[in-house]
């Protein structure tokens, strides 16, 4: 199973941030749920595109939504934790709001996969 990258977690927490709602659909390519933003357009926050849907078979696009999910999960607890310890070793007060703006996202992100979960 690749591991999902920081950047990616990065960018759906901005997404969210943005307004932009998470989806039950993955990308094609990289199986990642996809977002969809204000304007209604999907995006795949790994590929960083448009994505436009092909339907897969239900059966399996469920089961690899599911795996990602809980990789996802797990990346955004072990990105969580980091934030928390840097929280701590910071004085600077902009540092520090934007790190606990980053967490509250981050742990928005997370229940929001939790629930798509069964
Ligand atoms: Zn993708």
């Amino acid at each position: 199973m690749s591991k999902i990258r920081e950047d990616v977690i990065k960018r759906s927490a901005e997404l969210l941030r943005l307004g932009a709602t998470m989806l039950n659909e993955v990308c094609p390519d990289c199986k990642i749920p996809l977002f969809k933003l204000k304007g209604g357009e999907i995006l795949c926050p790994s590929c960083n595109r448009k994505v436009i849907f092909v339907k897969t078979d239900e059966e399996e696009k469920e089961l690899l939504e599911m795996l990602k999910a809980s990789e996802l999960e797990e990346s955004i607890s072990k990105k969580i934790d980091e934030l928390k310890e840097r929280m701590l070793t910071t004085n600077d007060p902009e540092e520090m709001d934007k790190i606990a703006r980053t967490i509250s996202s981050l742990i928005e992100l997370k229940e929001k996969i939790r629930h798509k979960k069964i």
